[in-house]
């Protein structure tokens, strides 16, 4: 029996109408109607950070000394991220294809530590509050650690006494969020990464959402304890760039204080025919494409235009969380320490805030679904400045489904 054949080839242009015919039934986030998924800080944007994946989408971030332009725009990402987070001349670290890889490698390289300095015991575990990224849970159950998960306080924020309560002698490492996903709330990371001081362990942070807008919030005069390099005894930090900076997608950066603790990150081999083999990351072959789109995008914003959208982010956030603390029906879970706001009904007995959800959904608008308890998570960014007030307008007069219908709960991701 011969392959199940290709059919022939057809015209370039038949090829591009059927890839815009697929998208009928997507969620519409160009439009600014999605608050989950996908970032847009306007047009312009957007045109940069495509035109700039395209014309490096063919490059190979596998090996920077093939292609010097790759090393030269990841060194120079890497060290405007670390400049964001008050890092300093041993502050080292890569561009990852985001959150995911980047979490994943951090769960690594504290397993990598902990054998380099020869002090496990027994099962390595880390400890981590229950708000912290399912990620982390992805790497835990691919190097085979225990993920210690604690409750978090009423405020959302991590429960860091009970955290410290936690950790024991196979402790390897323990994370905190700025902000974390949930309820978009801050964790105390002083106090986290104290218990990492006084344990010697690895202390991570995860700013995938974060690291972008706190650092321009922080400059526009909001109050924040410190969460960065600043803090003694983070070990490293996360930030996705293909969140709030606005790149293209499959590009995060993770930075850690020195370059022994970035060794344990990186992976070497001889062991094959192929000769030495090298690489950052989870990823061989990984497009030029993310590196350049990021490059690109940080060159095009620049500090203005990082400082404009964060502000307009945050000023559309706080407008919805204010909206939603005085709604009758809806009662929001924390007000936001950043962009990330989440609520449920404020009569949870008797209103499913899910059913509210579908309705939303149903006029166009798309947002996560999360819990427990049945929560509605919306991500705020730029590209949200001309809808949101429809938004509220649609989220009111919707809001009475709630009486008598339950919703249906959705998945934050899919694995079909
Ligand atoms: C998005 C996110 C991640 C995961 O990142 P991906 O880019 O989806 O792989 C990790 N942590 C936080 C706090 C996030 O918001």
């Amino acid at each position: 029996m011969g392959i199940r054949d290709l059919p022939d080839g057809v015209d370039a242009n038949v090829v591009f109408e059927e890839l815009e015919s697929f998208r009928t039934n997507d969620v519409r986030w160009r439009d600014g109607r999605v608050f989950t998924l996908a970032y847009s800080a306007g047009p312009d944007v957007l045109a940069v950070a495509e035109e700039a994946y395209r014309r490096y989408s063919g490059e190979n971030g596998l090996n920077t000394a093939a292609f010097p332009s790759l090393r030269h725009m990841q060194n120079e990402v890497v060290d405007t991220v670390a400049g964001w987070l008050h890092g300093d001349d041993h502050t080292a670290g890569f561009m990852t294809s985001g959150g995911t890889e980047s979490l994943v490698l951090v769960v690594r390289a504290a397993v990598k530590r902990a054998q380099r300095e020869g002090r496990l015991t027994g099962t390595p575990n880390m400890v981590l509050p229950t708000s912290a990224h399912a990620a982390l849970e992805k790497g835990a159950d691919y190097f085979s650690v225990e993920a210690r998960r604690v409750p978090v306080r009423g405020d959302w924020r991590a429960d860091t006494d009970a955290m410290r309560a936690a950790v024991d002698d196979n402790t390897i490492l323990i994370v905190g969020s700025a902000p974390q996903y949930p309820q978009g709330v801050v964790d105390d990371i002083a106090a986290i990464a104290s218990i990492a001081t006084d344990h010697n362990i690895n202390c991570h942070v995860d700013a995938c959402m974060g690291g972008v807008t706190l650092p321009y919030l922080e400059k526009l005069g909001l109050p924040f304890a410190p969460w960065d390099f600043r803090v003694e005894g983070v070990t490293s930090i996360s930030v996705d760039l293909h969140k709030y900076g606005y790149a293209s997608k499959g590009s995060g950066v993770l930075l850690h204080r020195n370059k022994t603790l970035r060794n344990d990150q990186v992976f070497m081999t001889d062991n094959w025919l192929g000769g030495m083999y090298g690489s950052s990351g989870i990823l061989g072959t990984k497009s030029g494409g993310s590196i350049a789109s990021s490059w690109a995008v940080l060159r095009y914003l620049g500090n203005d235009g990082y400082t404009r959208v964060a502000r307009t982010a945050r000023d559309i956030a706080t407008t919805i969380a204010t909206h939603i603390q005085g709604h009758p029906l809806l009662a929001l879970r924390a007000y936001p320490d950043t962009t990330l706001l989440a609520f449920g009904a404020k009569d949870e007995k008797r209103h499913d805030v899910f059913a509210l959800a579908d309705a939303l959904i149903a006029r166009g608008w798309y947002m996560d679904r999360q819990g427990p308890p049945a929560t509605v998570h919306l991500t705020v960014h730029a590209g949200h400045a001309d809808t949101y007030r429809q938004f509220l307008l649609d989220l009111d007069e919707c809001a009475s489904v709630m009486d008598g219908t339950t919703g249906s709960a959705g998945t934050y991701a899919t694995v079909d």
